[in-house]
């Protein structure tokens, strides 16, 4: 019986996985890939020669396709391998999980089919992240959505928290045809977040090295420039706090605390 299994390649070329991720490659009857270059394809195909790219599933030069499509053809050619009776693997950047929807959808498939599936995590583009920043995302509490979702819907921001936006290339790009946004649509995403923070918040553009020794990137910028800002697909959006976090009075006063019982 055929059986799936999603890894985590971390983000930096073989050095973030696990070696229960990396024995699952090493052993799988196929793998599959959607990793950020062709190093970690070569890599990947080094553990294991049996490798198929899931990169052909994305829009070609000149098509116009949309990534609803995509997916749902990746995940098709994934339950193909593993109706045949393979052991399949598929390894994804960062942590398969996370702001990724192919996992996801192929493992609940794969159950209702009968067959086994599972995931394991692995090393997030917000792992390094806060490694990278400094930053305990627990000191304060954290926000995460992806930029075109959190424009769309109704999410509502603490600005005393560190609040991440997913995707920022992509802010407000509805139509899921495109890798780029526009100027226009992340200055409304700007007049957006003003509602929670002054124009000259200072926010950052981040983005985890994929190969050794190459640096993070790490810019700040004003919130107001960030539409001139050199976006890319792996950019993700940072906003700190715009002060300390405030206490809520009225718990203290049922705790029967004040605040100066507090360390
Ligand atoms: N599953 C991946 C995320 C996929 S969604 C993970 O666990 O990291 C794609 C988004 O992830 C990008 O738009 C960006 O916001 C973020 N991302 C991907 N690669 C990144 C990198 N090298 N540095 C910072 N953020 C990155």
């Amino acid at each position: 019986l055929g059986s799936l299994v999603f890894v985590g390649t971390g983000l930096q070329l073989a050095a973030h996985i696990g070696a229960l991720s990396k024995s699952h490659i090493e052993h799988a009857d196929i793998v599959f890939s959607l990793v950020p270059d062709v190093f970690c394809e070569q890599w990947l195909v080094g553990l294991n020669p049996k490798h198929a790219s899931l990169q052909p599933y994305y829009a070609q030069e000149g098509e116009v396709k949309s990534r609803r499509d995509t997916y749902a053809q990746m995940v098709e050619a994934i339950l193909q391998q593993v109706r045949q009776g393979l052991d399949v693997v598929v390894a994804l950047y960062g942590h398969p999980g996370i702001f990724a929807c192919v996992s996801h959808l192929a493992i609940k498939q794969a159950k209702v089919e009968g067959f086994e599936a599972q995931m394991l995590p692995g090393v997030s583009a917000e792992a390094c992240l806060w490694a990278d920043l400094g930053i305990d995302p627990g000191q304060a509490g954290h926000q995460s959505y992806e930029a075109t979702q959190f424009m769309l819907y109704n999410h509502q921001i603490n600005p005393y928290t560190h609040v991440l936006l997913w995707q920022i290339a992509l802010a407000g790009e509805h139509s899921l045809t495109q890798f780029a946004t526009t100027k226009d649509r992340l200055q409304i995403l700007v007049e957006h977040l003003n509602q929670w923070y002054p124009l000259d918040h200072q926010v950052v553009i981040y983005e985890a090295p994929n190969l050794p020794l190459m640096s993070p990137r790490i810019d700040w910028l004003a919130l107001k420039d960030l539409p001139d800002a050199d976006l890319t697909m792996i950019s993700t959006l940072m906003i700190p706090p715009v002060g300390k976090l405030k206490l809520n009075q009225q718990m203290l006063a049922k705790l029967g605390i004040s605040e100066s019982d507090l360390g």
